[in-house]
């Protein structure tokens, strides 16, 4: 459920943006999240359609790029990115350590936005 708040200040986000740009609709948000965040993009869409009722985002399409996490070996200092399928069970390409220190993974931000003018 983690979802809902965050994509409210989203919404709000892009609306003052879309305003800001004299827009008289937005179709597309595109967003960029952190494989950490453990977003299901269906429910974001689901959630936006819900919040977005009677704004000029109404109807828009949610469009989210996930992005991999990145980490720093704890034993070696190696860097490496950890995807989706390996957040629970990661460790270090190069000498196997189970435990890195975290740089990355937990982005949420707005990258593009498709709007249509007045
Ligand atoms: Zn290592």
């Amino acid at each position: 459920m983690h979802e809902l708040p965050i994509t409210k200040s989203i919404f709000n986000t892009v609306v003052q943006r879309a305003e800001v740009e004299k827009a008289k609709s937005v179709r597309r948000v595109v967003l960029e999240i952190g494989v950490l965040r453990d977003f299901v993009p269906m429910i974001v869409q689901k959630y936006w359609d819900y919040i977005s009722v009677g704004s000029i985002a109404e109807g828009s399409v949610i469009e989210i790029r996930e992005v991999d996490a990145g980490a720093v070996c704890g034993s070696c200092g190696q860097t490496y990115t950890i995807g989706r399928d390996n957040i629970s069970n990661a460790c270090c390409p190069k000498c196997g350590y189970r435990y890195g220190r975290l740089v990355s993974g937990s982005e949420l931000r707005i990258v593009g936005m498709e709007i249509e003018r007045l």
